[in-house]
């Protein structure tokens, strides 16, 4: 069995600071199998003990999943001196400890998920897996079926190799403002990507937004800026 401390488990299942928990358990505000413990130093077995504040109860969760509709002006990051990260747009988390599973540039927007399960995020984002990643964009000038060819065959975009194959998709083109609406997917994830592939092709991506990684789909429900967490049965099929 595994022990923790009543005051850490609490604080890493995301019920408050260590010294606001403290305070509660002092108080007598803290239930362990519906037993009042005044310790915080108290040793809880964190798989098998429940442990109720508040009127919730917490149930020890190795790991979490969320995803997120990250906005565009936010970072993919845990912290920034100067701007807001995906972090901030995660109200009660659980864990002190997620963190974004890649990135996404600062511009763009839609499916990011969070999570403390490292092997996970490994896995998703190890060069060899060739996760599948879908995105939507709106790209300045009208894309071909040229285009189209040289995506599925391979870009040189100026690194040492040139990109694996990737689905280009017209989705709607508008000859008036010479505009392309696009569907990409891609299996790799290089810094600026799909921005400096269609820069290899003499255009330029206007707006980006991911809309799938591996199996896992942006709930349209979500608003940007909103998350939640994944259900169960997304989780299975992740791993
Ligand atoms: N490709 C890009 O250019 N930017 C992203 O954020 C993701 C893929």
């Amino acid at each position: 069995v595994i022990m923790m401390r009543l005051d850490k488990f609490l604080v890493e299942m995301g019920a408050g600071s260590r010294s606001e928990v403290k305070k509660q358990i002092s108080k007598g505000l803290v239930l362990v199998n519906g037993i009042v413990v005044r310790k915080p130093e108290m040793k809880i077995q964190e798989q098998e003990d429940v442990v109720m504040f508040s009127g919730k109860e917490y149930r020890y969760e190795a790991f979490v999943y969320y995803m997120l509709h990250k906005p565009a002006g936010v970072i993919s990051a845990t912290e920034d001196r100067k701007d807001k990260t995906v972090l901030d747009l995660i109200p009660d988390k659980k864990r002190p400890d997620i963190f974004p599973v890649g990135r996404l540039d600062k511009d763009t927007e839609g499916l990011l998920l969070l999570t403390n399960d490292g092997q996970l995020a490994h896995r998703l984002l190890s060069p060899k897996k060739h996760v599948d990643k879908t995105y939507e964009a709106r790209i300045s000038g009208i894309v071909t079926e040229e285009d189209i060819r040289e995506f599925r065959t391979g870009l040189d975009i100026g690194d040492e190799k040139p990109t694996l194959p990737a689905n280009l998709e017209i989705l709607y083109t508008d000859p008036t403002k010479t505009e392309s609406y696009v569907s990409i997917v891609i299996r790799e994830g290089r810094f600026h990507q799909i921005k400096r592939m269609f820069e290899a092709v003499g255009k330029e991506v206007l707006y980006l937004k991911r809309i799938r990684m591996g199996s896992l789909v942006l709930d349209t429900k979500l608003l940007k800026g909103e998350s939640r967490e994944l259900t169960p049965e997304e989780v299975k099929m992740l791993i």
